[in-house]
């Protein structure tokens, strides 16, 4: 280094050379200053001005500062941005050799935030740490404002795309992975490579060991699960690097597997609209939002897991379905507990930053609130509601940890610690004791210039303060020379003289450092304070997640009641019996029309149900509606039907056509086939297909051929016949229905009465017999003559070749649909329909008619 750089740049340049991936804010006095090519990024991210500063002679760097008051807006925006940043502050009280000691406290980065104004309140924040070796995967997720700490390992089939579904399930703020590993997809979340050493297999289970105390790891379940332990570890270590405090949190890791929970993949997911809705992203429109009617941040966070991880176990989900009714049979209940829950904190989020050593004094105020509320909620429950009383048994009021804070904390404190009164009077006689010294001091100093003006007689004899001399004795220059000998001359004024006294300077600091051991005092009262609580924490936090849940179910209960739901019944067996069934989603969206139900009662025996039906019919909703329904049945939830009897699904599968994702360098169809590929493989006996317009994104014949053997294949695999929904634009494919025992045909039901179409949006049985394109045409505003024209080459196809097409099952190949004569069926057969735009169409229809 050189040596004429200033003590300060070398110490800045020692810190920043430990982090050069993140910004440093490197404190001083008030501001964060950053430096060189971090200075000049702070300067354009967040739109403030770029200076310099000098650091040696002749030598100036670029420099951009914000005031620390501010941090956490700047923070939020260059943490959105994808940037981490090294939090630098002056430690100790005393600068050694003219420079304060400094080191960084915490790098903050996307999944080790926690700040209360960067977090979002309904979902959790995660962090997670992935390993992939060998197509086996390990997992494992942390939330730092939670202690939520959970990992396990996928070692089952194609790892790559179950923890890409896992990512999704989670939406992860974060992911740390090793350098060097490369992934086929996008991950959700912003990503953070990081040194592959530190997910080493002997590093992380050390790190592990010595930060849970124990010798072995078995009994958090993770015996044999090396993937898993890495992932785990390597969390740890990142968290010790970014952000220490957190790690106090962390006293538990569990293990889960995936076999616990229905299986989503990314595209059902996504393709269900559960959290999000793939158009906007947004929750509104998703089957959480009409779910979703908590009144506390615990338990939006909580529905959004329940939404996203549907159970399997039957007893689990009829525990949840209990609770539901006996607050759906109480209108009353549901909104007097809502009322009661609505006013509570986070009380989650706030217990760790009591534990972590974040809390403020505002916290502590909100955390008693809270408590002061707990008795209540308990009376609200009656105890004549068997499932609702049991969860109570979870729910503790803490009253140690409330008279605590009764005790100690004042009504109204400070916001934050650098402002004296925090404590409440009577908690501390150190304290007290101080603060009256000081209010005495202070007493003296107020009748100082009554006391004074007695005494001397002096009438212009005035007591006042500044900042340079403190308290000071003022009298006019006039009657100056009848001061007392003990006054000490300190300025002379135009008019007046000011003086000082012995006695006055010894008040005068008592006050003054009363006010610095008052605020000291205070600090360590409140440290013991919050480590008092925190001591009951484990009791606050499974208080904190009985209330979570006792909104959720609540939540579910108002949804049921508002949508009119009905509590399914649930078995082991392969029952799909939903009567009058509506889309939960759909139904809240028309305006002015009554949503359609629909029966979805598969027979015994009945494996695919193929739906045909014009475009725009309703074929898609009714598919994803009975979906929905199913899982919502799985979640525990009531379901918009008039009835329902469902057999446990382990997976929903979905391939829709209509959103395709378009990967790089991948076409829609070979997308398409990707996903069906996957679904062939995946689903068993207890999965839910949801398949819409398979083959739709290639040509006809070819679309046709591997639709059929996809019907033919889930028929007929002895692993598969699995309960499928089948919707198709392929009328042929209503042959299945007499060729194979276990599909049946079922289409939209269109009304049509002066050659107008109406759609009935009802599910009937049998196979459709037009497909209405032609309708949908007109609806959509095509001019009038295309419309006519196309009516009648229909017409005219349709008299030549006949409507039905036998097909050989075992033939499906060789399938003709029209006689191979006609010019203009030449013609229309070498069209590549999903090439063409609707003016190409348009333009092909004139041309014919000129030419035909
Ligand atoms: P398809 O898949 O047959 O093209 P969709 O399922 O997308 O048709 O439905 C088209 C529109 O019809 C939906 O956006 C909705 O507004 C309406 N719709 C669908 N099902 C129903 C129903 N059961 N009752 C009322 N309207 C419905």
């Amino acid at each position: 280094m050189s040596e004429d750089v200033t003590p300060i740049r070398q110490q800045y340049l020692e810190i920043k050379r430990q982090y050069p991936h993140a910004i440093l804010f490197f404190r001083l006095g008030d501001f964060y200053e950053t430096f060189d090519q971090d200075a000049e990024i702070t300067a354009r991210e967040l739109d403030i001005v770029l200076t310099s500063r000098n650091v040696a002679k002749g030598s100036r760097v670029p420099m951009a500062g914000i005031p620390y008051h501010a941090v956490e807006n700047y923070l939020a925006r260059l943490i959105e941005k994808g940037y981490h940043v090294a939090i630098c502050e002056q430690v100790g009280d005393q600068p050694t050799r003219g420079l304060f000691p400094r080191e960084v406290v915490r790098v903050v980065t996307p999944g080790t935030i926690i700040e209360p104004t960067l977090l979002k309140g309904d979902r959790n924040n995660y962090l997670a740490g992935l390993v992939i070796q060998d197509n086996h995967a390990g997992i494992a997720y942390v939330d730092i404002t939670t202690g939520e700490f959970l990992a396990t390992e996928l070692t089952d089939g194609d790892a790559e795309s179950a923890l890409r579904a896992e990512l999704i399930r989670l939406q992860p703020a974060e992911i740390i992975l090793p350098e060097g590993i490369d992934l086929n997809h996008n991950l959700p979340g912003h990503i953070t490579r990081w040194q592959a050493w530190r997910f080493e297999s002997g590093r992380c289970q050390e790190t592990l060991l010595r930060h849970f105390e124990v010798a072995s790891l078995d009994g958090f379940g993770l015996r044999g699960k090396p993937l898993a332990i890495r992932a785990a570890g390597a969390i740890l270590q990142y968290l010790q690097e970014t952000q220490p405090a957190a790690l106090r949190l962390l006293n538990r890791i569990a293990t889960y597997t995936l076999n616990d929970f229905m299986v989503l993949d990314a595209a059902t997911r996504r393709n269900l609209e559960l959290t999000e809705t793939i158009r906007s992203g947004s929750t509104e429109g998703s089957l959480l939002s009409v779910l979703d009617h908590t009144v506390t941040p615990m338990g939006k966070r909580m529905i959004r897991q329940w939404v996203s991880k549907p159970l399997l176990d039957i007893r689990a989900i009829q525990r949840r379905q209990e609770r539901i009714a006996e607050l759906l049979e109480d209108g009353m209940l549901r909104s007097e507990l809502r009322a009661a829950l609505r006013p509570l904190v986070d009380l989650e989020r706030l217990t760790n930053r009591v534990v972590s050593g974040h809390a403020t004094p505002r916290d502590l105020v909100s955390l008693r609130a809270t408590l002061r509320l707990l008795p209540h909620i308990r009376q609200l429950i009656p105890s004549h509601l068997p499932h609702l009383s049991a969860l109570l048994q979870n729910l503790y009021d803490c009253p140690e940890v409330l008279q605590l804070l009764e005790a100690a904390i004042s009504d109204d404190p400070p916001a934050t610690l650098q402002n004296s009164g925090v404590i409440r009077r009577g908690y501390s006689a150190e304290l007290d004791s101080v603060i009256d010294s000081s209010a005495h001091a202070r007493e003296w100093i107020s009748q100082l210039e009554e006391v004074e003006r007695q005494r001397t007689g002096i009438k212009t004899l005035k007591v006042g303060y500044n900042k340079v001399f403190g308290y000071y004795i003022e009298i006019s220059r006039g009657a100056a020379h009848l001061a007392p000998a003990e006054y000490i001359r300190k300025q002379t004024l135009v008019n007046a003289e000011r003086f000082i006294t012995p006695e006055m300077k010894e008040y005068e600091a008592l006050v003054l450092n009363a006010e610095d051991r008052i605020r000291e005092i205070e600090n360590r009262l409140f440290q013991q304070i919050c480590q008092q609580i925190a001591k009951a924490a484990p009791q606050l936090l499974t208080s904190a997640a009985t209330l979570a849940e006792l909104d959720t179910l609540t939540s579910l209960a108002e949804a049921a009641a508002v949508g009119e739901y009905c509590r399914p019944q649930l078995t082991e067996d392969h029952t799909l019996d939903i009567r009058d069934g509506r889309h939960p989603v759909v139904e809240r969206t028309l305006i002015g029309e009554r949503f359609v139900p629909n029966d979805a009662v598969f027979e015994t025996g009945e494996i695919v149900r193929i739906i045909t039906g014009p475009n725009m019919s309703g074929k898609s909703t009714f598919l994803r509606q009975v979906a929905l329904i199913v899982l919502m049945a799985q979640i525990g939830s009531f379901v918009p039907a008039r009835q329902a009897t469902i057999g446990l699904v382990d997976r929903i599968f979905t391939r829709i056509g209509a959103q395709d994702e378009i990967h790089a360098g991948q076409s829609t169809f070979m997308v398409e086939m990707v996903e069906t590929a996957n679904i062939l493989h995946h689903a068993t006996h207890r999965s839910l297909l949801i398949l819409d317009e398979i083959g739709r994104g290639t040509s006809t014949y070819d679309g046709l051929s591997i639709a059929w053997s996809v019907v033919e294949y889930i028929h007929n695999h002895p692993r598969l016949r699995a309960r499928t929904l089948f919707a198709t634009h392929y009328h042929e494919l209503t042959q299945l229905g007499d060729l194979l025992p276990g599909v049946r045909n079922y289409n939209v039901a269109v009304s049509e009465s002066e050659g107008k179409v109406i759609f009935l949006h009802k599910i009937v049985p049998g196979g459709a017999d037009r497909s209405y394109g032609i309708h949908v045409a007109q609806l959509a505003g095509l001019p009038q003559a295309v419309v006519q024209r196309a009516a009648e080459i229909l017409r005219q196809l349709e008299a030549s070749a006949g409507k039905a097409v036998r097909i050989d099952p075992l033939a499906a190949r060789q399938i003709a649909l029209f006689p191979e004569t006609n010019p203009l069926l030449d013609e229309l057969k070498k069209l590549d329909i999903n090439n063409l735009s609707p003016i190409e169409a348009l333009n092909k229809l004139y041309e014919w008619q000129r030419k035909f």
